[in-house]
């Protein structure tokens, strides 16, 4: 940014659970998307993490909304109001005026035109002058640090709370790709499910997130975690608790990573047999926080036979791909 410039650059990872903001190359807001409006005048209340803290405890007039679901933004002016909010959180304390954005903002691969044209729309209300929009599988190679321009072909797999995308890269743009509404929020609700028909007892989404977080597993271990978990008997309506191993979240979550699995193969079958042939030799690169699930590796690698890892910063390498970007546009087709 020059010094007499009212322009400022901004990345942002819009994603279904965390929106990322990056300026000057450093994160500057790390929120998760949720926004809390009054009932009756519809105005914002809290945004991020704020809100996030009133989900599910809220009363008649604050409701609590993640305006991005499965990928896509799910309420419009819900998701511009968050945007606002998030972006006003860059400004606060170091300006006197807002000055004009250029904005990079990353997508899902799975975008329909109208949904582009959603996320552009919302951008430009929300101050936003240049508006760029890049894939997260790109953003997320180039914040890998992945030379994307080469002649060679990478695959990454972003596994975000409401989105998986599967996509091989090369020379600069996307060769294959596949975007399902199976992720993170998806294991989850698998558990929640479990729990019901294994213990008659009923989990919030939260208690199901700490399981995964803490002991859930997509692969076989040989040590085997437990935690003890709280929730409501559906017979008697009292609260109870009842210990869960790893093993069982691998049975629950059994469904959802095989979708994966089969996202994953799809993509490598199409695949050209040369682009294909560097995968083998490169790996597979996992990110997004649903990377994080342990297990997915070697589940991957088993079925593939494909060398897997998971990104350093699996949460953070879209937004800072995102960032990088902005120095990157002039090379590259814009979408
Ligand atoms: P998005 O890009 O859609 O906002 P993120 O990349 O921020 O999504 O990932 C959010 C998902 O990552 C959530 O489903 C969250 O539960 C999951 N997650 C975060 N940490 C972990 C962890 N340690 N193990 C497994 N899943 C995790
Ligand atoms: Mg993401």
């Amino acid at each position: 940014m020059g010094f007499f410039s009212f322009v400022q650059d901004i990345a942002i990872d819009l994603g279904t659970a965390n929106t990322i903001i990056i300026s000057d190359d450093k994160i500057v807001v790390d929120e998760p998307s949720v926004i809390a409006l009054d009932r009756r005048t519809d105005k914002m209340i809290a945004v991020g993490n704020e809100a996030k803290m009133m989900y599910e405890k809220t009363h008649e007039n604050i409701r609590t909304i993640r305006p991005l679901r499965d990928g896509v933004i799910a309420d419009f002016s819900a998701c511009e109001q968050m945007m606002r909010g998030l972006i006003k959180m860059v400004h606060v304390g170091n300006r006197l005026f807002s000055p004009s954005l250029r904005m990079v903002i990353g997508v899902p691969s799975g975008s329909t035109e109208v949904e582009l044209r959603a996320v552009r729309d919302s951008a430009e209300h929300a101050n936003g002058r240049d508006i760029y929009l890049i894939f997260e599988p790109m953003a997320a190679a180039i914040g890998i640090g992945i030379d994307v321009d080469a002649p060679e072909g990478n695959m990454i797999v972003d596994i975000g709370g409401g989105t998986t995308d599967v996509a091989v890269i090369s020379l600069g743009g996307t060769v294959e790709s596949d975007s399902i509404k199976v992720a993170g929020d998806d294991f989850d609700n698998a558990i929640v499910r479990y729990m019901r028909l294994k213990y008659n007892m009923l989990v919030g989404d939260r208690t199901a997130e700490d399981i995964k977080i803490n002991i859930g597993t997509a692969f076989k271990r040989e040590e085997i975690d437990y935690m003890d978990v709280r929730g409501r008997n559906l017979v008697t309506g009292l609260p109870e608790t009842v210990r869960v191993s790893s093993e069982e979240t691998q049975e629950a979550l059994k469904e959802t990573t095989t979708q994966i699995l089969d996202t994953i193969c799809s993509v490598l079958e199409r695949t050209p047999p040369e682009l294909a042939g560097d995968i083998v030799d490169r790996g597979i690169v996992l990110t997004g926080g649903g990377a994080m699930l342990r297990g997915l590796e070697e589940l991957i690698e088993e079925r593939t036979h494909i060398n897997t890892m998971t990104a350093d910063e699996p949460m953070t390498c879209v937004a800072i791909g995102t960032g990088k970007y902005i120095e990157f546009l002039a090379g590259h087709n814009q979408i």
